[in-house]
């Protein structure tokens, strides 16, 4: 990113006003000088000793008060619990958790009426999200449906020329039903459902996609391509100079061009259709407003370059991933899709929210931990046979906060709302430009 240069000299002269210029440089160089002890480790792997996290603390010196609240009675006790989930473990963080709803879900696979534990710092958000979420269940619920599955792992194969590639690839072409055997062979719920082929140079990337049960599943595909990828190092008629388990082609953990064109995880795809009377009592809004406001934001977002079109979906998913023992880190792939606000019979609005790659399960990762579990528990949708669900009241979720944050930005009470709930400051008069909202 260019900057101008009197940007440059003015983070300069801030700098030199502190700290001289060799006293930078000293700052800036590599040291060795008195190396800082290692963590002590825990010794077997997928445990926590407790004398280990002792010895974590004793290294860290901060204090009886830092390590009471990290390491409180019940983090001790559930201590066990977390060994599958961490390394180098000192306690936990305690995260307020909020309900947003309820939430009426009239999906293929989320029926009923929801009451989402959303856990977040971020004063206002789960107040929004009940506002969106009870503006929805007044409109008879969320029509959801997941529609579509699969996890990707694309390992890379690099050769010696396109002559080494065309042998590889007329060998691997034949070898489909054995990658799915070896596959099957390493898990119980996974399944090898697609394997497709991508060519750079003498560059091969195999594109293996998976059904991953009720599991988010990325340890699963992960597991499973490195059984398939042993097999064919073995028996390849053509061995590559190298190769990695993943070439960065799968959209692991990262918001890509890939994200409209396949799904990651489960595609999602969640509407509703609100009243004009909905709008004005719950949203402080009408629908021509919110579509004054869809259609700037939508300018907007296509000047800014956004992979999709939508308002904020890391906002609440963000608070559900944690909450739910999700990994939150899979929020950079899940928070992408595509809003659409339309004009509706008798001034109501037409909303809906389609996200192709929501990264979730309701089994594994940390959807077993105790909080986690009762976060999903609240939502009667822990454990086997829930994970299409939980895809359709995240992504209705979503819609609630794309309703609830345009109405607030539409009418003016975006500020004050976040005025009032973040710094506790109470309502006063409406400035201007908000009267004429
Ligand atoms: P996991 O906890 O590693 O595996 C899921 C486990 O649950 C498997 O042992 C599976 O058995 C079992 N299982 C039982 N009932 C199931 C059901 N109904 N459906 C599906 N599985 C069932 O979790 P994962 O979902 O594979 O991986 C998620 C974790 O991977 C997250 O913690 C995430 O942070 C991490 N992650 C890993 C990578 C990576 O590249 N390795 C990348 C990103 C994130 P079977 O296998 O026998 O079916």
């Amino acid at each position: 990113m260019p900057t101008n240069l009197q940007n440059v000299s003015g983070y300069f002269e801030r700098l030199l006003a502190e700290r001289s210029q060799e006293r930078i440089e000293q700052d800036l160089t590599p040291s060795l000088e008195d190396m800082p002890p290692s963590l002590p480790r825990d010794g077997i792997p997928g445990t926590i000793s407790p004398g280990a996290v002792e010895g974590r603390w004793r290294l860290l010196d901060a204090g009886t008060s830092a390590k009471d609240r990290l390491l409180d009675a019940m983090t001790r006790e559930q201590m066990p619990l977390y060994g599958k989930n961490i390394e180098n473990f000192i306690g936990t963080v305690k995260l307020p958790v909020g309900l947003a709803g309820p939430l009426r879900m009239r999906g293929l696979f989320a029926r009923g009426d929801y009451y989402v534990p959303l856990a977040t710092t971020e004063a206002a958000l789960v107040a929004s999200y009940t506002r969106g979420a009870q503006a929805i269940t007044q409109a008879g619920g969320c029509t959801a449906a997941a529609i579509w599955e699969g996890v990707t792992r694309a390992p890379v194969f690099a050769f010696d020329s396109l002559v080494d590639v065309g042998k590889f690839i007329m060998w691997a072409a034949q070898q489909v039903q054995t990658f799915r055997d070896i596959a099957a062979s390493t898990t119980r719920h996974g399944e090898l459902i697609r394997t497709r082929f991508d060519m750079e140079g003498n560059h091969v990337y195999l594109i293996f996609e998976y059904t991953t049960g009720d599991a988010s599943g990325q340890n699963m595909v992960t597991i499973a391509t490195d059984a398939v990828c042993r097999f064919i190092l073995d028996q390849t008629p053509v061995q590559p100079v190298y190769w990695f388990i993943e070439g960065n082609l799968s959209g692991d953990k990262k918001a890509s061009h890939l994200s409209f064109q396949n799904v990651r995880g489960r595609k999602v795809t969640a509407e509703a259709t609100l009243s004009s009377g909905i709008l004005e009592r719950h949203l402080k809004t009408s629908a021509s407003r919110m579509l004054d406001f869809y259609r700037v934001s939508a300018i907007g977002g296509v000047m800014s370059g956004n992979i999709g079109l939508q308002g904020h979906y890391s906002n609440g998913m963000a608070a559900l991933y944690i909450a739910c023992g999700q990994d939150a880190a899979c929020v950079a792939e899940s928070a992408v899709g595509v809003t659409r606000f339309e004009a509706a019979e008798e001034g109501g609005l037409y909303a809906s929210v389609t996200l192709p790659n929501l990264i979730l399960g309701t089994v594994g990762g940390g959807t077993g931990l105790p909080s986690q579990n009762a976060c999903l528990d609240i939502l009667k949708l822990s454990g086997a046979g829930n994970a299409p669900a939980l895809a359709e009241v995240c992504a209705a979720l979503v819609l609630a906060g794309e309703l609830s944050i345009s109405a607030a930005l539409a009418s003016g009470h975006f500020t004050r709302a976040h005025q009032i709930l973040a710094r506790g400051v109470p309502e006063k008069r409406k400035g201007p430009s908000e009267d004429s909202a």
